[in-house]
């Protein structure tokens, strides 16, 4: 069945970081870093509402400026996700511009920023375009799980990992998702309608079991109505199937620390895009530059049993070889566990 979450790279040559995860059926996407975005056509960029920035090296935050130029005028919320010291960073990057004329725009923009530290500490910030960019502090607050961002229908959790610098590692998560069990729908010969939205809502949402849905249908003997509980309802005629866990990885060094925050977050996962910067046998330079090789890459996702893998950010280095990184990581790693896992 079709996937709530479409993920790609950022980069097609897969040596940029960054990741767009689209949210089909409502023309939105997520953005993970904002690295090179001089290649997404502006109408991807303007779906784009939430960003999540794993750290402000140059080659993961530099993008910051392209995509406000396209969201000025058009866009009127983005929200960012970073780590410490984020909202600062934000805020000098919006210091950097002068906004005399930003205020008479017909759509204002209201960024919205946070930051989480590894303590867990939570800070957010707000900047308007209306009142050119000025900050305005919101609460701070302890957090007390790892979910940065949680809706409907996803959630977005985020770990650190060591890069001689706190760098953020995330975990794309949908929820259950529920499908239409048309076959019973019809054997029961009711009709599809509005009810099959809200009973679908309902589930998804966590509404109670004792929610009443307004059933409505016609058939040759004319208009029916019936009020039916989600309760009896969803076990008729909806499938619930798990979502998918994607996970986003990159800039990090090769330690147990890192790989056990790794395993708390992504172990199991669905799809992990995980960088893949040196080859092994360049492993001490990998070492120096706080970085992974493909090696490296591909034993972190065997021991996650993450069940797909996609190499990224390779070095200029290897400009025209990058299919060694590849095959390095996916030989590693092996491919997905088997249903019995053996260990
Ligand atoms: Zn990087
Ligand atoms: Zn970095």
């Amino acid at each position: 069945m079709r996937s709530l979450l479409e993920p790609r790279l950022a980069d097609l040559s897969a040596s940029e970081p960054g990741l767009v995860v689209d949210v089909r059926d409502e023309r939105r996407a997520l953005l993970f870093d904002l690295g090179e975005l001089g290649m997404q056509p502006p109408r991807v960029l303007l779906r784009v509402s939430h960003v999540f920035v794993t750290h402000t090296h140059m080659d993961h935050f530099a993008g910051f400026d392209h995509l406000l130029a396209v969201g000025l005028g058009r866009m009127q919320r983005l929200v960012l996700w970073g780590g410490p010291d984020f909202v600062a960073q934000v805020e000098h990057k919006l210091r950097a511009y002068t906004w005399n004329v930003v205020h008479r725009y017909e759509m204002a923009l209201a960024i919205e920023v946070h930051e989480v530290t590894p303590q867990g500490l939570m800070r957010s910030a707000r900047f308007d375009s209306s009142s050119a960019f000025a900050r305005s502090d919101e609460k701070s607050a302890q957090a007390d799980t790892d979910v940065l961002h949680d809706e409907a229908t996803f959630r977005v959790r985020g770990r650190f990992v060591d890069h001689e610098m706190p760098v953020l590692a995330f975990a794309i998560e949908e929820k259950a998702r529920v499908r239409l069990a048309a076959d019973r729908l019809a054997a029961m010969r009711l009709t599809t309608g509005a009810w099959i939205r809200d009973l679908k809502h309902a589930v998804l949402t966590g509404m109670p079991a004792d929610t009443m849905i307004a059933l409505r249908w016609r058939d040759r003997d004319g208009e029916h109505q019936a009020q039916r509980s989600v309760a009896e309802l969803s076990p008729l005629v909806l499938d619930v199937v798990a979502g998918r866990r994607i996970g986003y990885v990159t800039d990090l060094r090769y330690t147990e620390a890192n790989i056990d925050q790794l395993a708390q977050l992504l172990a199991d996962a669905d799809l992990l895009y995980i960088e893949s910067v040196f080859l092994d046998e360049d492993r001490a330079h990998a070492l120096r530059k706080n970085h992974l090789t493909a090696r490296q890459a591909g034993d972190i996702a065997r021991r996650l049993r993450v069940k797909s893998l996609v190499p990224f950010h390779f070095s200029p280095r290897y400009e025209g070889r990058t299919a060694e990184l590849v095959a390095e990581a996916l030989e590693t790693w092996g491919g997905p566990p088997s249903f019995i896992d053996a260990d």
